[in-house]
């Protein structure tokens, strides 16, 4: 969620800090800050509301340790406990001014540390869990940072990225994690320390990450690591593969509008090398599934959050169909808590763009305790989720930086159907029919190119329905999670009031809401089921709510009647939901533009969700 920034090294700390806290902007933060520790001080510049408001009061600042300083932490909040104001925002001091911490995550009993710390004479000032941590670490100092900081988190409850550093002790940060991502790049003379790539990329490759409970002191020359009980431990450089260009947005006027865009390309990363013409199947080696393993499966759960949980619901159908495995997918949050029924027979599949979402990260660990095959479908490579299960499918869509997620769900959608191919042809699927879908996957960019040369109609389209407050989305069969994906990327960044209901649901409720205010986006693609969303689509319209129906190449005559129409391109059943949903996310954009959305940011919204 939020972000984490620390520099150690030769250059100014603060420039440093305040372009790594830009870079990782499009996570979603509502306060920002930076300590600088120079001379033996610690100066902290906070601030409620954006970077650039954060860059001028530091270049205003008449502070001498933000505009010398060679070390320093910087933060940006994505506010859990306590409004989102200066005194809540990070960087926190503890009551002497000798030590300054930024946090990430949730101290579950800071009201205990807090009361503890009270009987000692030691008040907080602000209303954050976080707070309480850098008062127990101070606290519990002697002479050491990082014995002070073990001692402290062997009391916590909850989970933790943190950057630590006082001014006893200058040259020195203290890194930790449980449950928020924290990676270390190494540079000459200097380390980067962030919760995200973005921030490490412009600086250097080389990186290592941190696995939870594992604690590191990072000076300029480089990193220790230890446990909480300060037996050293060993992680690899491992190099990152993003370029620092692929997370600026150039010319495009929102980082949104740019990977809408990329799909194509995203795609063709997402399946190059991943398809086998002559055997009609995929190759997806990441999955370490034997032809036997494929044969012994028995179910696949498939488990994931927003987007990435629509994105299984594609892949749920498509097991189900092609292969013959029972399929299921599931919220991850659920899966997690109401203790279900997982055997080693099961191949749980978890999806996250980040590869750090809190609760499928659970899931993989709930369900890799149950004894299931758990695999990662991730885009962020080296995530948390890729590592723990060992196993699965990078996305190689490249950094997503628009918190709505575009490339990312597309390129899941392609990677679930690659997955459906290789357990479908490692059971009942005929190899022509393998050949066939190969084909039909090998084509999805060029069918998503058709998609947005349409930008221009969609955002025409888009005009009339900027004012709108509510609507809803349509479809049956592999059209249904795509209603549920284009009614999602609608509310987070319109704001518009939006719902995607199996075309069939509508009747058994929802129906009550529609007038002629309420615009009906109908997924009528020539695929088996159309006949009824027609029928349920001409309903709406009896009642008044203006319909946009989404049809096939050369079945125009479908839209005939309904107020608008956008065509995309004529593909089987399994393949319509990757260009059906960009021609969906061109039109969130468009009502979100017109209406003078923050579109790379929604409000409240943050990019991966490392909290529950
Ligand atoms: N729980 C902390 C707070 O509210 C940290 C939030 C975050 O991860 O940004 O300040």
């Amino acid at each position: 969620m939020c972000g984490i920034v620390g520099y150690v090294g030769k250059r100014n700390a603060s420039e440093i800090l305040v372009d790594g806290l830009r870079r990782m902007e499009y996570r979603g933060y509502d306060s920002a800050g930076v300590a600088c520790l120079y001379n033996g001080h610690i100066g902290v510049v906070k601030n409620a509301g954006k970077i650039k408001a954060l860059r001028e009061k530091v270049d205003a600042s008449q502070l001498v340790e933000i505009h010398q300083a060679t070390m320093g932490i910087g933060h940006t909040r994505w506010a859990t406990h306590g409004a989102p104001n200066e005194v809540n925002a990070h960087p926190h001091l503890d009551a002497s001014g000798h030590f300054a911490m930024v946090h990430n995550g949730i101290i579950e009993n800071y009201k205990e540390i807090k009361a503890g710390l009270s009987r000692h004479g030691i008040e907080c000032v602000s209303e954050t869990d976080s707070e309480a941590l850098i008062q127990l670490i101070a606290y519990c100092y002697t002479d050491n940072l990082e014995r002070a900081v073990s001692e402290a988190l062997k009391k916590v409850k909850g989970t933790y990225g943190i950057v630590v550093m006082t001014d006893r002790e200058p040259g020195k940060l203290v890194t930790a994690r449980c449950g928020s991502p924290i990676v270390i790049g190494l540079g000459a003379d200097e380390t980067v320390i962030a919760s995200d790539a973005a921030a490490i990329i412009p600086h250097t490759r080389d990186a290592m990450y941190l696995e939870d409970y594992d604690m590191a002191v990072v000076t300029g020359d480089g990193v220790q690591m230890f446990d909480l009980q300060h037996s050293p431990v060993n992680r690899e450089i491992t190099e990152m593969d993003w370029d620092a260009g692929s997370a600026e947005k150039g010319t495009h006027a929102h980082f949104m509008l740019k990977e809408m865009f990329e799909q194509p390309d995203a795609i063709r990363n997402a399946i190059r090398g991943r398809l086998d013409f002559d055997m009609g199947t995929s190759i997806l080696s990441g999955l370490d599934l034997s032809p036997r393993d494929v044969a012994q499966i028995g179910r696949v759960l498939v488990v994931g959050c927003g987007t990435s949980m629509n994105a299984g619901m594609v892949g749920e159908y498509a097991i189900e169909e092609m292969a013959g495995i029972p399929a299921e997918v599931e919220q991850a949050a659920e899966f997690r808590y109401r203790n279900p029924i997982v055997t080693p027979h099961d191949l749980v599949v978890a999806i996250s763009q980040s590869g750090e979402t809190a609760d499928t990260l659970a899931a993989v660990r709930e369900a890799k305790h149950k004894g299931a095959v758990v695999a990662g479908l991730c885009n962020v490579v080296g995530s948390t989720i890729a590592r723990e299960t060992g196993r699965g499918v990078y996305l190689h869509a490249g950094p997503e930086i628009g918190v709505a997620s575009t490339k990312a769900f597309t390129c899941q959608v392609a990677v679930m159907l690659m997955m459906a191919l290789k357990l479908a042809r490692g059971r009942r699927m005929p190899r022509h029919q393998g050949e066939e879908l190969c084909q039909w996957i090998a084509r999805l960019p060029e069918l998503v190119e058709k998609v947005l040369l349409q930008n221009d109609a969609i955002k025409g389209i888009s005009k009339k329905y900027a004012d709108k407050e509510n609507a809803f989305f349509i479809g049956r069969g592999y059209l249904y999670p795509v209603a549920l994906e284009g009614a999602l990327k609608l509310k987070e960044i319109s704001y518009i009031h939006a719902e995607g209901y199996h075309a069939a649901e509508l009747k058994h409720g929802p129906i009550a809401l529609l007038q002629e205010n309420t615009p009906i986006i109908a997924l009528l693609n020539n695929i088996p089921g159309k006949e009824k969303t027609l029928g349920n689509a001409e309903e709406c319209k009896a009642r008044k709510a203006p319909v946009i129906a989404v049809v096939s190449e050369g079945d125009e005559a479908t839209a005939e009647g309904f107020d608008d129409m956008i065509v995309v391109p004529d593909c089987p059943p399994c393949i319509a939901p990757i260009p059906t949903v960009v021609a969906l996310q061109l039109l969130a954009y468009h009502i979100a533009a017109a209406r003078g959305c923050e579109i790379d940011q929604p409000r409240n919204l943050a990019k991966s969700v490392t909290v529950e």
